[in-house]
């Protein structure tokens, strides 16, 4: 079997990194309890010791934490700027290695989303770092004898938990403008996919950053918990599920009122007019959907296709995403971009939806509705339904695997009312060469993010996030930055004379 990127290295399970990293140092886990993970193209034991952080595991952080603030806080911006951007180049430098140990508890392809993530963590690192000069206050023109300065003052500690789908792009969408602004940082990274994130220590340490600054604990929902729920921490930035988000809201509520930002769940509408450009849309929407095996939060999985073009455009899209369907398997051969679901519980979830819906008519199935490899691996082909009823459950749920929706409409209002139907509002894509309507439909349309002629896309210097049930808060660009700090305004009296 040919190798697309022959492994230089040994993954043999003494390898691995079964370490919590606490102020600048490896350690096992105060709590003696330990996380099991499977490679998922095969369903074989990874480990059986991945270190699951307890009440005292976090405890020792937060200390290691606030004792590296005032220091953290007070260096310069240069120092800052340069760990950050050495930070960058060293997660470059072992990219093979950290996107290896990633994928094997998550499963994407080198040639797919597998060889994807480094470098946007990377280049996040390098934005970041640049705004560290450039993120300053204001000066406000004196009024009534007072004149006011703002500064962007950090948080204090802050943790963010993330979850498996981009785990190693997660990090630096968290980590980076975290520390750029002066907070120190503990990443909770997903129970399925945690080996990127706590092989990072090494590259904590060299790139220069002081004990305590930037930490990672491995654990479950229960570690999660006990971040949303501290005293003492400032702010979780969370990345997941609705539920899940909203636990943490909770959390955070009932704690300290710490700030939460929500980066949650998506069922993003692509609405395609008679007009556009077909081949075009067709690319983005069979990218959209198959991207990481469908496992994108902003992935293209509900389509409204204008009556005009609905039987070529629904050809079409079927005739392509079986092609796409074969290059689906083993993530270590040649020529495969899409690989299996994460884990069991994923792919019974995902085969639970597509089942449900043939069973229940729930729909016309255009397209797979298969499993792939059997009970050995989590693969599920590209599957689409046609002709969904509003209220089914595959029209309404976030399915989070490579499952769409494909519906027609007759007018832009109809189309308008079908995409904001729903209590998502992460991402939507208008395909249409009529740049009116495009502007008109954008503004529109309910959602943090608006792809014309484009879709499933988000870019580094601009805000991302959801609006209604997607998402509270919005990260990259400058946004990132205000997230992780709060303006403190400073007032001087002018009149008085010493
Ligand atoms: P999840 O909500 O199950 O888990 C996310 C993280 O939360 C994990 O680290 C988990 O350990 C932790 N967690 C679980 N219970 C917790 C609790 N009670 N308190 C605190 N933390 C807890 O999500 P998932 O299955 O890992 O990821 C898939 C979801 O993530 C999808 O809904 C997807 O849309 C969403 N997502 C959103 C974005 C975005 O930018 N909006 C990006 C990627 C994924």
């Amino acid at each position: 079997m040919a190798v697309t990127e022959p492994s230089e290295f040994d993954f043999s399970v003494t390898n691995l990194p079964l370490k919590l990293f606490i102020n600048n140092e490896y350690v096992d886990s105060q709590s003696g309890q330990f996380l099991t993970v499977h490679n998922p193209k095969d369903a074989t034991l990874v480990s059986d010791q991945v270190p699951l952080a307890g009440p005292a595991d976090v405890e020792a952080a937060v200390l290691a934490a606030e004792k590296a603030l005032p220091a953290w806080k007070k260096l310069s911006n240069s120092q800052r700027r340069d760990m950050l951007l050495k930070f960058a180049a060293l997660i470059r430098r072992d990219a093979k290695l950290l996107t290896q140990l990633n994928r094997l508890t998550h499963g994407a392809p080198w040639a797919g989303f597998g060889g994807f993530e480094i470098d946007i963590c990377a280049d996040t690192f390098v934005y970041n770092a640049g705004w560290i000069d450039k993120f300053h206050g204001e000066a406000v023109p004196t009024d009534e004898g007072i004149m006011q300065i703002t500064r962007n003052e950090p948080l204090g500690v802050t943790a963010a938990i993330i979850p498996w789908n981009a785990a190693i792009i997660m990090i630096g969408e968290k980590a980076a403008p975290a520390l750029a602004t002066g907070n120190c940082f503990i990443l909770k990274p997903s129970e399925k996919t945690p080996f990127a994130a706590l092989a990072v220590g090494n590259l904590i340490k060299e790139a220069g950053f002081p004990p305590g600054v930037f930490q990672i604990l491995s654990g479950d929902g229960s570690t999660g918990a006990l971040l949303s729920s501290h005293m003492r921490i400032r702010k979780i930035s969370f990345t997941g599920s609705i539920p899940t988000g909203k636990k943490v809201q909770e959390a955070a509520a009932k704690s300290n009122l710490k700030r939460v930002h929500l980066e949650l769940g998506g069922k993003s509408p692509a609405i395609v007019f008679d007009d556009c450009d077909l081949e075009n849309a067709l690319t983005w929407c069979v990218n959209g959907l198959v991207g990481n095996s469908g496992q994108i939060c902003m992935a293209t999985t509900r389509l409204y296709v204008q009556e005009g073009i609905f039987d070529k455009f629904s050809a079409a899209y079927k005739e392509k995403l079986e092609e796409r369907a074969n290059t689906m398997g083993d993530p270590e051969e040649e020529g495969m971009l899409l690989g299996p679901l994460v884990d069991k519980l994923q792919f019974d979830r995902v085969t639970g939806f597509i089942e449900r819906g043939i069973q229940e008519k729930q729909g016309t199935l255009l397209t797979g509705g298969t499993k792939q490899g059997g009970s050995v691996g989590y693969f599920v082909t590209p599957t689409v339904f046609t002709n969904v009823e509003p209220g089914a459950e595959i029209y309404t749920n976030e399915i989070f695997g490579p499952v769409s929706i494909l519906n027609s409409f007759k007018t832009e209002e109809e189309a308008l009312e079908k995409a904001n139907a729903l209590e998502y509002g992460l991402m939507a894509g208008i395909f249409t060469n009529d740049i009116t309507r495009a502007l008109r439909m954008a503004s529109d349309v309910e959602s943090g993010l608006v792809g014309i002629n484009c879709i499933t896309l988000k870019m580094l210097n601009t805000p991302v996030g959801g609006a209604k049930q997607s998402g509270v808060g919005r990260e990259n660009g400058r946004a990132a930055l205000e997230a992780f700090t709060e303006p403190k305004t400073i007032m001087i009296n002018m009149a008085l004379k010493s």
